[in-house]
């Protein structure tokens, strides 16, 4: 299926690594230029160049820390520079680990800022983008843990569910601009964030952790693998998802209790 996203402009952010960059070279694959954003130079430049290599697609790397007005200012300003935006990704973000009781003020404010405000500055900047282009779509990637919380990280399922209500919000005032906002809400993504922690709790019995961890929470009794999160992402920012508007999307292997 031709997914109609060749020439298209993307900005992923967080796509030096794991998710974010099984986003951007999903849509590389399939003919669009990305703008790859992450905090870590090296991370971002060599992403940036893979991708263009593999592809044969135009990418620029912006080192920016998207959880500040001035590094969305500098993403904004590099897909202006590239033509401007068609598709807005907003997947930078982490998870976190602590109790209600004794986390700061500063913890929850430095989250707020990365999973919600990155959002909120960087689709208000790049949606005067998309108009000049007609139209565009955007997809926040949140978590099902913004619908159904991990005990031990109350800050991120929190953070998370304000995400998926800002790209409902976000929907119903974009679609009058014909931009099209949805989100995704992943279960458990085998990522090199997972493998870390796994390793860093098991050492060499990494893997049988994270497949207790698929049995405990997933129906399938597996982790997704980037690809297969990345694949169903660039198909909801692609014109083939035309009347998905609004909408939020679990991609969990059965993780979400509830229908
Ligand atoms: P990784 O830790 O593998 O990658 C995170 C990416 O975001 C990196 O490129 C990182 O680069 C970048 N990043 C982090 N903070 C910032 C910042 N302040 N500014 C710019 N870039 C930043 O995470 P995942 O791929 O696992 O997760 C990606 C997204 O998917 C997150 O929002 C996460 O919450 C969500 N998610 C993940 C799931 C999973 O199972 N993996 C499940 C559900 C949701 P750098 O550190 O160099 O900035």
């Amino acid at each position: 299926m031709d997914l109609g996203l060749a020439g298209k402009l993307a900005v992923v952010t967080g796509a030096s690594k794991g998710i974010g960059l099984g986003i951007a070279r999903a849509f590389a694959r399939e003919g669009a230029d990305v703008v790859v954003t992450a905090r870590t130079a090296k991370d971002v430049e060599a992403a940036a160049t893979a991708i263009a290599h593999e592809y044969g697609v135009n990418t620029r790397a912006v080192v920016s820390d998207v959880a500040t007005a001035d590094g969305c200012r500098a993403v904004i300003d590099a897909a202006a520079e590239m033509g401007g935006a068609d598709i807005f990704v907003s997947n930078a973000g982490t998870g976190s680990n602590e109790t209600v009781a004794e986390a700061p003020d500063e913890k929850w404010q430095a989250y707020w800022d990365l999973h919600l405000m990155a959002a909120v500055r960087l689709s208000r900047g790049l949606a005067d983008q998309m108009d000049a282009k007609g139209g565009g779509a955007m997809l926040m990637n949140a978590s099902i843990c913004a619908v159904q919380p991990l005990w031990y990280e109350p800050i991120y399922n929190t953070t998370k569910a304000a995400l998926l209500m800002f790209g409902k919000c976000l929907s119903t005032e974009m679609i009058k601009r014909n931009i099209r906002v949805n989100t995704v809400n992943p279960g458990l993504i085998r990522t090199p964030d997972w493998e870390n922690t796994a390793r860093e709790l098991r050492g060499e019995n990494w893997q049988a952790y994270l497949q207790e961890v698929a049995d405990e929470h997933a129906d399938i009794r597996r982790f997704g693998t980037v690809e297969e999160l990345a694949d169903f992402c660039i198909f909801l920012c692609s014109p083939r998802a035309s009347y998905s508007v609004g909408s939020a999307y679990h991609v969990d292997g059965g993780m979400l209790k509830t229908i």
